[in-house]
């Protein structure tokens, strides 16, 4: 396996695990139907990057995922920023649901 492959399963993984917290602290929000995600402003980046910093060092998933808390935060604003264009499932709305 290529350096290059091996570091992208790595961001893969990481993207993930920060997805997940994105949705756990209602970040972010997952569409039921779609699996999309988008941003329902529940809460703001900001209060999210916040409290996850409080707690890195106790948080073994994550920080044993990421190097540091800079490269955590690093990758949740970069998933943050893709999906928070939206503040509901782009498909639901098409469709009127
Ligand atoms: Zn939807």
């Amino acid at each position: 396996m290529s350096t290059i492959k091996r570091h992208m399963e790595d961001m893969e993984g990481k993207e993930a695990i920060a997805l997940q917290l994105a949705i756990d602290e209602e970040l972010l929000e997952s569409c039921e139907y779609h699996g999309t995600y988008y941003d329902a402003r529940a809460t703001d980046l900001e209060s999210v990057i916040e409290k996850v910093q409080d707690g890195f060092q106790n948080n073994s998933r994550l920080n044993s995922s990421f190097s540091s808390f800079d490269e955590f935060k690093e990758v949740l604003e970069s998933i943050y920023h893709d999906h928070s264009g939206l503040d509901k499932c782009g498909l639901c709305s098409e469709r009127g649901l």
